[in-house]
């Protein structure tokens, strides 16, 4: 590998879209900030020298998000050979501004402006050839969507990458500000070339006042002086405060430049459309509404109309299998041990979860709908007012929605918030979240004690999770995570027809990821749970489960759950096993039932549990601490072990008080 490209720009500008098209790779496409959390990277097609990474979506190169502080390390530590700067033609003003800040850093470049596809339909248009001379930079027009000028850009990047050809130096400050940055660069010009940090980027930072490139470049006291100085006059001198005079020089070059290249008579179609959505969308009064009229639909679609049936037909296929398997198994002559490892043990675990897997494919095609039509962004604008009751802001809402997937892309997400008072309180919370992997559970209880309602319950459920979310929020809110969310600003971006190649992506990789629990975390615990069931502590093959190992083990927690409507170690076991994942709380039940059919299974749980005790079983699964994956996302993120004990501990106990009030009050009620 001799070449290492950047894909830096604003967030939904098409980075993504490029990367796909460029490495051929399936990145998964979203409308929504944030997607781009981490930075990814790919081989470019038919240039296998060529190393692409996707950065995450900035907007400027001050560090005041982590996905800010990801992308100027990689391209200050790095150094990559390239950079592609990907603009939204549609919106080159605003695009413009880290393309300017981009230039300072003395690395090739090349413009990527994509979206032109919109810019024509809509009868506007851009001068390309103007926009590159005027900035110094090769602009190609692209539509990465639409699979036009890739090519092209290609060229341009690989003659570019090769000439080494830096950004022309434009020296684009005036007045003012060009004497602070000029005489701060002479100041730091030894220092920046010994770190080797571009010195025009370093003296406009110093200008900023950033910590880290202080820190960085080793600057002394007596230089901080010096510079606080400068920067003194300079706002004295304009009547400003350093942050501004900055964006002001830079917006009114930008100015300047848009002013000869882009023509614009109109709003984009899109952006036109988008504005007539968004009246009823985000609706002063109706936008609340309409969003939880639409979460209710997904539900009922996803459990009930369509899952439900998808489910009967997979659960079919998979207990012919089994039948099969078994009978094979049986003529082949093999010791009953064995058969009953196979059958009860692997074929019962791994089988009671996959048959989960329509309900999963089907939550996650609407969860990818919401994200890549450009729904999911509006959510968090019109749930901001009522999030700030509870001490966060609309931003948090994004990783809570995406919780209802996974916690662990959720609590990632949460690298999006700006605020780590935000950021923690979040993660925190996010795992009350229902997400798929509870499904399972929730399918199989409601299957025997409430068929006919499965839907309603499983909706309840969920919005106990919001409900518990809400409450537990106003509690930190006056207690550990005092003080004020930050104001809310994201863009929203224009409503897109999602693109179905990237729905139909996005599903197929939450189905393998499922699967590929399904065959590992799950077949491995249903195994252990086989034995441990089967063998006393002296290795004897036990006639009845309840003498075994496990039991002995179950039997030691079950009293903590009595009060909950359940003291029965077979409970408490599956409890024990779901924090591996949570779908094992289902493949364990089913292997210490030992059933062999749905209606076996039924009657078995009947004896396990009364209904208001399943449900009260199925609450403390929804609210307790989350898997291990979840819980190591949640200790990385917190970047403390003992903070993520002391989480998972808050979730168990406040899982734990829900429980018991629905139990204790349901037994008043009936
Ligand atoms: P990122 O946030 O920068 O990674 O942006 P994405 O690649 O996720 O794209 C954001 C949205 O813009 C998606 O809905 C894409 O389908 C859409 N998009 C990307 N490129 C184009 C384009 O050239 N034309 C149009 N019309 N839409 C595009
Ligand atoms: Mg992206």
């Amino acid at each position: 590998m001799s070449l290492i490209f950047a894909l830096a720009g604003n967030q939904n500008s098409g980075k993504t879209t490029l990367f796909n098209k460029l490495t051929g790779s399936n990145q998964h496409v979203g409308n929504f900030p944030g997607v781009t959390i981490e930075k990814k990277e790919g081989i470019i097609k038919n240039h296998k020298e060529a190393l692409l990474v996707d950065l995450p979506g900035i907007y400027s190169l001050s560090p005041y998000t982590m996905e800010e502080v990801v992308t100027r390390d990689f391209i200050l530590k790095e150094k990559p050979d390239l950079i592609i700067n990907i603009i939204d033609a549609t919106n080159i003003e605003r695009n413009l501004y880290l393309t300017l800040q981009l230039m300072e850093l003395s690395i090739p470049m090349v413009i990527a402006l994509n979206m032109m596809d919109e810019v024509i339909a809509s009868g506007n248009s851009v001068d390309v050839i103007k926009l590159s001379n005027n900035l110094g930079i090769p602009v190609v027009p692209i539509s990465a969507s639409k699979n036009q000028g890739i090519s092209e850009l290609m060229d341009v990047i690989m003659k570019t990458a090769y000439e080494k050809r830096q950004p022309r130096k434009l020296d684009f400050c005036t007045g003012e500000v060009h004497k602070a940055i000029h005489s701060i660069s002479h100041l730091i010009e030894d220092q920046a070339k010994k770190v080797a940090y571009p010195l025009r980027f370093a003296a406009t930072k110093l200008v900023e006042g950033d910590e880290i490139t202080i820190k960085e470049l080793n600057i002394s006291e007596n230089q901080l002086h010096i510079i606080n100085h400068v920067v003194e006059d300079m706002e004295n001198a304009l009547g400003t405060d350093k942050e501004a005079a900055l964006a002001d020089m830079r917006y009114s070059y930008i100015e300047k430049i848009c002013a000869e290249a882009v023509v614009k008579h109109q709003e984009t179609l899109e952006q036109i459309r988008s504005e007539k959505v968004d009246k009823i969308l985000t609706h002063k009064y109706f936008g609340i509404p309409i969003f939880f009229g639409i979460m209710f639909l997904i539900f009922w679609i996803t459990f009930g109309a369509v899952g439900a049936p998808l489910q009967e037909i997979f659960e079919e296929g998979i207990a012919v299998i089994t039948e099969l398997v078994s009978s094979l198994i049986i003529d082949a002559g093999v010791s009953e041990v064995i058969h009953s490892l196979v059958i009860d043990g692997i074929f019962a675990g791994v089988g009671s979860v996959l048959s989960f897997l329509p309900l999963i494919v089907i939550l996650f095609f609407f969860l990818s709908l919401l994200e890549d039509s450009g729904y999911m962004a509006r959510v968090a604008f019109v749930m901001d007012k009522a999030l700030r009751k509870i001490g966060l802001s609309g931003r948090s809402f994004v990783p809570m929605l995406i919780g209802f997937g996974c916690s662990v892309p959720a609590i990632m997400a949460t690298r999006t918030l700006s605020s780590e008072r935000d950021r923690k309180m979040t993660i925190v919370l996010t795992p009350f979240m229902s997400c798929s992997a509870k499904l399972p559970i929730y399918g199989m209880i409601t299957m025997a004690f409430f068929p006919n309602n499965a839907a309603i319950i499983m909706i309840t459920l969920y919005f106990i999770g919001i409900l518990v979310a809400i409450l537990s929020g106003l509690l930190l809110k006056s207690t550990v995570f005092k003080g004020n969310p930050v104001p809310f600003v994201m863009e929203l971006p224009a409503y897109r027809i999602p693109s179905a190649t990237s729905v139909v992506m996005h599903m197929y990789d939450k189905a393998m990821d499922f699967v590929k629990k399904a065959f590992t975390i799950i077949f491995i615990a249903s195994i252990a749970i086989w034995f441990l069931q089967s063998f006393d502590w002296s290795f004897n093959l036990v006639d009845d489960s309840a003498k075994s190992v496990l039991a002995s083990i179950g039997s030691l927690i079950a009293p903590i759950f009595k009060p909950l409507g359940f003291n029965d170690w077979r409970a408490s076991t599956a409890l024990i096993t779901g924090l591996t994942a949570k779908e094992a709380v289902v493949s364990t039940l089913t292997v210490l039932t030992g059933a062999v059919s749905d209606v076996e299974l039924s009657l078995i749980l009947n004896g396990i549990f009364t209904p208001l005790s399943s449900y009260a079983f199925l609450v403390f699964t929804l609210l307790y601490m989350p898997c291990i994956a979840a819980f190591a996302a949640t200790k990385r993120e917190l970047g403390s072990f003992k903070y993520a004990i002391i989480t998972a501990v808050y979730q168990t106990v406040t899982a734990y008080i829900v429980a018991l009030v629905v139990y204790q009050i349901g037994t008043i009620i009936i």
